[in-house]
């Protein structure tokens, strides 16, 4: 069996984590992006971007909290600030969504497959899922198929 149940597998992975996220979706048609821009800020990384139609995915906050809900108003605000400090047009956009959840981790903020009473958990995959998701899958595969151990396994 595998399991690939994001936080909620912090019951038996007990070295998992929640990260907290926030990201808003705002829709600015005076403004294009061509591609997605990333930003300097002193706590997280931040990046925007262009979804098309004159809408922007900002994002997003990184808080040590397994917090699911609720973006606090210093978030939104720093998010905000950034987005306006990146071009003034974001002062007339509309703030279409408000977003959060919390990113699975473990301590070193790396992803692992990891088999622990006949169970293969994938996990871990923080602030990369999307972007890591096709790797581990590709792992994962040849790894039950070939039983070629992947670079990313932790056995006990
Ligand atoms: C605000 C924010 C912005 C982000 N931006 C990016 C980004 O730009 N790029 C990027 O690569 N990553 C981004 N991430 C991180 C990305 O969301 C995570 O890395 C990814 O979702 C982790 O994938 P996962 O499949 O391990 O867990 P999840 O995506 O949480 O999936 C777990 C799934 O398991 C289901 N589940 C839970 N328990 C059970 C159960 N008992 N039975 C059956 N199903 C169950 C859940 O409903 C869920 O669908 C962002 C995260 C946040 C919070």
């Amino acid at each position: 069996m595998v399991n690939c149940t994001g936080i909620a597998a912090r019951g038996t992975l007990d070295d998992l984590r929640g990260v907290k996220g926030e990201m808003l979706v705002l829709r600015c048609p005076e403004l294009t992006l061509n591609r997605p821009v990333r930003l300097l800020h002193p706590r997280f990384p931040l990046y925007i971007t262009p979804r098309g139609d004159g809408v922007f995915m900002l994002g997003a906050t990184q808080i040590e909290s397994g917090e699911r809900r609720r973006a606090t108003v210093r978030s939104v605000v720093e998010l905000l600030n950034a987005a306006y400090a990146l071009h003034p047009a974001f002062a007339e956009a509309e703030l279409v969504e408000i977003g959060a959840d919390a990113r699975p981790a473990f301590p070193d903020n790396l992803p692992r497959l990891r088999r622990r009473d006949g169970v293969i958990y994938a996990n871990g995959l923080f602030r990369h899922g999307f972007l890591l998701a096709p790797a581990m899958a590709r792992m994962l595969a040849d790894w039950l198929c070939d039983g070629q151990k992947p670079e990313l396994c932790d056995e006990d």
